[in-house]
């Protein structure tokens, strides 16, 4: 036996988002005070209908199998927000599956379109599971580095220099993680002009649709001229609707493909928790008020954050358009490597942010902050970094410096697995 694991294993690491979450909570556990930036995920409870709802499904004995595409009347939900929202039209009892997270729509997506060597476009900086995601299935993640100068914009220039003969899909992610992109109406039809003259499928994850600011739109690939039937859209409750521990999402697309999914879906888990289905439901057809409160109070978040990282020195940050995260250009701060800067950070300031390296080329000289956390927090994270920052560099001219922190020290080993 030459190795106990399978070799595609042997490049992948651990999450580096999970790396971060895990360094938070173990330094808690030590009584460190840590500002969490880090983790993407909602600081709200999940709204109190769809507790209500699972909850009831719970006492009403809904604690069995589902079908494994999903409950019918979910799937119905689901497929009349596809229509409504996003502008496209499947049939519940064919073109949908309800999956247990978008993480596994994600991953079975991928398992059932690739064949080992089969190559997939990440335009990157990307969210740090897409490449192993498709290292596990075997497929090559090939990386479609955008330009940070250009404000990461999707060029067809930039596409066509890295499709080959074994492309065969593009995985997208509107809006984005990182960098907080949403996909423009001009990007949208430059990306469905090169998937139909390269013939190249596109898993579409759409999971940040609902936050989104100011004058950006939404726009959903499946709904563009010739691209429904080359689509699998990626969709789920985790970031909309708070929740994120209850794990269910979807996927829809063109009947084959999802067929075969289903055999992916059938074949790991089965199907998606019954009772949280139920809830799932009341998310997509009660009240959207909280949805929308939430979105309007990240909205005010996120001035917030962008301004005060702007008054640091050395740092630069764009406005994001949608998600809950800003992803700063750390390069001005002096520091080698985005790694070494987060882990400085923790170490300095007890301040846990994401290096931008864990998410792929064009992301070193970033980091990336979640704001899904409280404006207090966002304060408290901006001035303990100014202070940080001023402690190593006296001439430093930006935010006030406080009282010194008395801070253990900590080491940069929190990072090792990224
Ligand atoms: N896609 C992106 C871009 C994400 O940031 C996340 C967050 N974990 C997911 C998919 C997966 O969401 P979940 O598995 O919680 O549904
Ligand atoms: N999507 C979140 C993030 O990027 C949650 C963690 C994860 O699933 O990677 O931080």
């Amino acid at each position: 036996m030459t190795s106990r694991t399978a070799a595609r294993f042997s490049g992948i690491r651990r999450s580096a988002t999970f790396a971060v979450l895990e360094r938070v909570h173990a330094l808690r556990a030590e009584g460190v005070d840590v500002l969490d930036l880090g983790g993407g995920e909602p600081d709200f409870d999940t709204p109190g209908h769809v507790v209500e709802a699972a909850t009831r499904a719970l006492d009403e004995g809904r604690t069995h199998y589902a079908p494994s595409r999903g409950l019918p009347e979910l799937l119905a939900a689901v497929a009349e927000k596809l229509e409504r929202d996003n502008g496209i039209v499947v049939r519940p009892d064919r073109d949908i599956i309800v999956t247990p997270s978008a993480k596994h729509a994600l991953f079975i997506s991928l398992l059932a379109l690739l064949d080992p060597g089969d190559e997939v476009l990440v335009p990157t900086p990307s969210w740090v599971s897409y490449a192993s995601m498709a290292r596990l299935v075997g497929a090559v993640p090939v990386s479609v580095p955008l330009d940070a100068a250009d404000g990461f914009r999707l060029t067809r220039e930039v596409l066509e220099r890295y499709v080959t003969p074994r492309t065969k899909v593009l995985l997208l992610n509107t809006p984005n993680n990182p960098t907080g992109r949403v996909l423009s109406p001009e990007e949208a039809r430059t990306v469905s002009a090169f998937v139909r003259d390269h013939d190249l499928l596109v898993v579409a994850d759409e999971i940040y649709e609902k936050i989104v600011y100011g004058g950006a739109r939404h726009l959903s690939l499946a709904s563009l001229p010739g691209c429904a039937d080359r689509t699998l859209t990626v969709n789920g409750f985790s970031k909309a609707h708070a929740m994120t521990g209850w794990r269910l999402g979807y996927l829809c697309g063109p009947t084959d493909l999802v067929g075969e999914v289903l055999k992916a879906q059938q074949h790991s888990v089965g199907c998606a928790g019954t009772f949280v289905q139920y809830g799932g439901l009341a998310a997509l057809t009660g009240p959207q008020d909280e949805v929308a409160a939430m979105t309007r109070e990240y909205a005010a978040r996120r001035e917030l954050v962008v301004s005060g990282l702007n008054r640091l020195p050395g740092v630069r940050c764009a406005l994001p358009e949608g998600s809950f995260y800003v992803f700063p250009d750390i390069r001005g701060t002096g520091f080698a490597t985005s790694a070494e800067f987060a882990a400085w950070l923790l170490d300095e300031a007890r301040v846990a942010v994401t290096p931008g390296s864990a998410f792929g080329p064009g992301g070193e000289g970033h980091v990336r902050l979640s704001f899904a956390t409280s404006r207090a927090v966002i304060d408290e994270a901006v001035h303990r970094t100014g202070d940080a920052l001023a402690r190593r560099s006296p001439g430093f001219a930006g935010a006030v410096p406080g009282p010194p922190e008395p801070a253990a020290r900590l080491t940069p080993q929190c990072f090792g697995e990224i």
